[in-house]
């Protein structure tokens, strides 16, 4: 069965005592509150061995917000999988709209990073989503489909039920504009049925299907409600205990 999640991706944001500041307060209302969703939080790397350390693994896991497409070797500021793995990291996002469009990684470099979390059994979040222009153009289920294919096809099918995918229209990404739950769930269910269709139904049952883009405490309730969407990836409203344990609550 799939798992309700609610992550959070602080992106480049907090200092080091800031975030140890947020990490020991959401642990201390995760530990209080007892969530039925999963939580977790994705810091700056710098800081991933640290929150690993002050957080309670049984109510918040800390995951990476990249990894490398290499194995190992000469590839300066990089992070790998295995040296994720070696300091107990067991998730990491990869695809994200901000990487593709600033980084310039395509869906090649992402099915690469896929591989390289699988090979060290570390959960990949990978993150899908049109940009504006390609909804105007009604694009977005083309666009959705060919960037989950080009990441999954070349994985071995064993992995694929270890799979989460993150749902992030790109015009929704801190732009306080968030897509409506109608919208949302149309396109998580056609993920699924793409998934269904591709790889069978064991991995569209398995795969959590999270949305994400300005996600808040006022509309996460409604959006996690829909059928298919099992949870959210969070930015801005993650840096806030008060908001971020208000989205986790929205999964009773
Ligand atoms: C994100 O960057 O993954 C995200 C969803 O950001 P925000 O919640 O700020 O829109």
């Amino acid at each position: 069965m799939r798992n309700n999640i609610v992550a959070g991706n602080w992106k480049m944001n907090l200092t080091f005592e800031q975030a140890l500041q947020l990490a020991n307060d959401l642990n201390a209302w995760a530990t209080e509150n007892k969530p039925t969703a999963k939580v977790i939080i994705a810091p700056t790397s710098i800081y991933l061995q640290a929150i690993q350390e002050i957080v309670d693994g049984d109510f918040v896991q800390v995951a990476s917000q990249d990894v490398s497409n290499s194995e190992k070797g000469a590839y300066t500021g990089d992070i790998s999988a295995e040296q994720l793995d070696s300091i107990g990291i067991n998730c990491a996002i990869v695809g994200h709209s901000e990487r593709r469009e600033y980084q310039q990684e395509t869906d090649a470099i992402i099915a690469q990073k896929l591989e390289q979390l699988f090979n060290k059994d570390i959960t990949p979040i990978l993150c899908v989503g049109e940009k504006l222009e390609e909804r105007q153009a009604e694009k977005h289920f083309d666009v959705v489909k060919s960037q989950i294919l080009n990441a999954l096809n070349p994985q071995k099918a064993e992995n694929l039920t270890k799979l989460v995918i993150a749902y992030e229209p790109v015009w929704a990404i801190g732009t306080g504009v968030t897509a409506s739950p109608e919208q949302a769930q149309e396109i998580h269910a056609f993920i699924r049925s793409v998934l269904n269709e591709t790889y069978g139904s064991e991995v569209a049952e398995n795969t959590s299907i999270l949305y994400g883009g300005s996600v808040n405490p006022s509309n996460a309730e409604e959006l996690f409600s829909q059928k298919d969407i099992d949870g959210g990836l969070v930015g801005g409203a993650s840096l806030k205990v008060e908001d971020f344990s208000q989205i986790i609550a929205a999964f009773k």
